[in-house]
């Protein structure tokens, strides 16, 4: 059979996921919550389906709930974003980022992705017969070295994906990173791809800067949401992509034949939430992240940077081994029954700094028996 990406093996979240459970370890690998929904949505949901909204939704996704994505912008970033030709219901983020590059890649276009990158964007961009120019960000707070994305771009460059908050390093763009970003594809056809799935995850006061508050880069750009991340129902995989007109129109020429529509009665059940006044997210999971590095003190792991957003803090086993990352994961959940991601998967070189992630999004008393256990690592 063809090898359709250069990944081989299976993802890093399953091999994780399933070595957690295989060992009875406590999962602080892939990222979902471990907690309860809001009870209205779950019920929304309920009543969706009892309530008969049980048959195809419009291509492009439900108006209803276009239209609450719609103000919610207008509410929280004050940009202006059209239901009807801007935004585009997906079945979660992942397959959204693989509608926009398939949108907008030929066989031989070359792609800059800025590494550590989540692990599906390599793939996906090969799976259209175009080519990853991988930059690495610079250790250990992760910016962008802005001199090698200029030095990167050629006249084969269609596109960049870019995403902030960062998975992994919980790393967030300034709005200098899109000025910079602005200057280096200003005189180019460059289309950017905007990861902002963790956009209602930022910590210690930060804002998150969407690219649709950058007007010029806007006009070029395709931003990508989960709802999974704002409603801790990660399992429901549902998504979203704001593009202007024209981009949203190569977006549904794809999306029309990969999937055509979305599960309707969540999208009933999302558009009713969106308008539900809840405890923001991000205070809630800040608890989260305050609560599991003060435990974290009193384990021999060392942390360079707090996560300024998303549910992940890497942190560096120095002080413990050095064995390489994902053999150190493999132990770690093995013989202390804690379970990681190795940094390295999120490069394509498998650059190791010795660092692994932890999800810190569960709840209080999983956090503090994962410590308990990590406490006895020596
Ligand atoms: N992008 C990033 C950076 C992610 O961490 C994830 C995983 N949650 C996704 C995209 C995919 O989101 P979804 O589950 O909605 O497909
Ligand atoms: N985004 C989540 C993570 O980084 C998991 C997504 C997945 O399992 N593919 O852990």
């Amino acid at each position: 059979l063809p090898q359709k990406h250069s990944a081989t093996g299976t993802t890093i979240f399953t091999v994780m996921s399933a070595l957690a459970q295989q060992h009875n370890a406590i999962n602080l690998s892939q990222g979902f919550p471990d907690f309860h929904i809001d009870e209205r949505l779950a019920s929304a949901l309920g009543r969706a389906a009892a309530d008969g909204y049980n048959q195809y939704a419009p291509m492009a996704g439900l108006p209803l709930l276009r239209q609450a994505i719609a103000e919610s912008f207008q509410k929280r970033y004050n940009v202006t974003v059209d239901p009807d030709t801007e935004v585009t219901i997906t079945p979660g983020a992942t397959y959204a980022i693989y509608t926009a590059f398939t949108a907008i890649l030929s066989p031989g276009d070359e792609v800059i992705v800025l590494e550590p990158a989540y692990d599906s964007y390599i793939p996906n961009i090969e799976m259209n017969g175009a080519r990853a120019i991988c930059i690495p960000l610079s250790a250990p707070s992760f910016s962008v070295d802005w001199q090698r994305v200029r030095n990167a771009i050629t006249p084969r460059t269609r596109a960049i994906i870019v995403n902030t908050p960062h998975n992994p390093t919980g790393a967030i763009w300034t709005i200098n990173d899109w000025n910079m970003l602005a200057d280096a594809v200003r005189d180019t056809d460059i289309i950017v791809l905007s990861d902002e799935v963790y956009e209602q995850l930022v910590y210690d006061d930060r804002q998150h800067i969407s690219v649709l508050q950058h007007p010029e880069l806007r006009a070029r750009s395709f931003a990508l949401y989960s709802f999974g991340k704002v409603y801790n129902n990660t399992g429901w995989k549902m998504g979203y992509c704001i593009a202007p007109p024209a981009l949203t129109t190569a977006f549904r020429r794809i999306h029309q034949f990969l999937c055509f529509t979305v599960n309707t009665p969540a999208q009933y059940a999302l558009a009713q939430h969106l308008a539900h006044a809840t405890e923001p997210i991000h205070s809630i999971m800040q608890r989260k992240r305050d609560h599991f590095l003060s435990l974290m003190a009193h384990t021999p792991f060392t942390l360079h940077t707090p996560a300024q957003g998303s549910y992940f803090q890497v942190m560096s086993y120095e002080r413990i081994s050095d064995m390489h990352d994902k053999q150190f994961a493999e132990w770690l959940t093995k013989e202390y029954g804690v379970a990681t991601i190795p940094v390295s998967a999120f490069y394509s070189s498998g650059h190791d700094d010795r660092l692994i992630r932890f999800c810190f999004a569960k709840k209080e008393e999983t956090l503090e028996q994962a410590v308990e256990r990590l406490k006895n690592v020596p």
